[in-house]
């Protein structure tokens, strides 16, 4: 049995979480964590029966007391760092679906790990469907150079672009053998941002509204010709898979693992 601990535990991917984790015969939820609900049933908040595990405020007495081995962190990208070093101090292995870390965050994160001795994983994206998306991108642009990522979330996403429309782009810039071909001399942006951020020479547009979930569509062109690679999570249930494997292989790793296809 692997004991679990829930970071973000009230919100939508926490719920889910929560459930995933109730469900599966190998697990123990042994924690649950947030700055909402506190006081509220981890089991009720899953949709289910009352379990006799209230939602407490502090992660590191949570950690201490519980017994975790992995804690899962779905919170918020301000909250996400500080989490994975209190996770680090306890010794239990963190796997961090939070997106909006930067570079610097995880070489941190990473030293932080290293320095307790264990490893754990930070994934932008636990839908194995995504992580293919973003496979046969990379694959595309080897053949057709000029690319272009449109990402399509809910409108309470905090950050943007999206922490799996960065990890694209950069896959797309990695893999192409040709560079894309440049923008027209005089080409005049009437509206800044009109042709989206642009992630190393990648250009992402990133949409928000109310009815979304996770969507990504990463588009090529060619001479005569166009490739859409789409990927739709409609339930937040499609993370879920994933996010149990970054548990099951959490205690297994001695480093930190950026992305789920490094676990596949
Ligand atoms: P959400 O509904 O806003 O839930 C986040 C929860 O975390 C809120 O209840 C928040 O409380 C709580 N929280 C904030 N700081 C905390 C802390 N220090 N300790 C404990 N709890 C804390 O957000 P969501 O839609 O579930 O998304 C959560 C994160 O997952 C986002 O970064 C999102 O982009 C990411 N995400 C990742 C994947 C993936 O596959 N990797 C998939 C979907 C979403 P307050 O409301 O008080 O702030």
């Amino acid at each position: 049995m692997i004991s679990v601990a829930v970071a973000g535990a009230a919100g939508r991917m926490g719920r889910e979480v929560l459930r995933a984790v109730r469900d599966a015969a190998d697990m123990r939820l042994v924690a649950a964590v947030d700055r909402a609900e506190i006081g509220a049933d981890a089991g009720a908040l899953a949709g289910g029966q009352p379990c006799g595990l209230p939602v407490v405020a502090d992660l590191g007495d949570a950690l201490r007391q519980s017994g975790a081995q992995v804690l899962v962190d779905f919170t918020v990208p301000a909250s996400a760092l500080g989490n994975l070093r209190i996770a680090a101090e306890c010794g239990v292995r963190p796997v961090v679906g939070t997106t909006g870390l930067t570079e610097a965050d995880l070489a941190q994160a990473a030293a932080w790990l290293r320095s307790a001795g264990i490893g754990g994983i930070v994934a932008p994206n636990f839908a194995i469907g995504a992580v293919l998306m973003m496979r046969f991108a990379a694959q595309a642009a080897r053949y057709l150079p000029d690319a272009e990522v449109i990402e399509l979330h809910h409108e309470r996403k905090l950050d943007s672009p999206s922490g799996t429309a960065l990890a694209t782009a950069r896959a797309i810039a990695e893999s192409r053998a040709e560079a894309p071909v440049p923008a027209p001399d005089g080409t005049v942006e009437k509206i800044p941002g009109a042709r989206g951020a642009v992630a190393g020479d990648v250009h992402i547009h990133s949409v928000r509204l109310p009815g979304l979930v996770a969507h990504q569509e990463v588009l090529f062109g060619g001479p005569g010709q166009t490739l859409s690679i789409r990927h739709d999570s409609i339930d937040r249930r499609s993370f879920m898979p994933g996010v149990l494997l970054a548990i099951r292989k959490a205690p297994e790793l001695s480093e930190l693992v950026v992305g789920l296809d490094r676990l596949l």
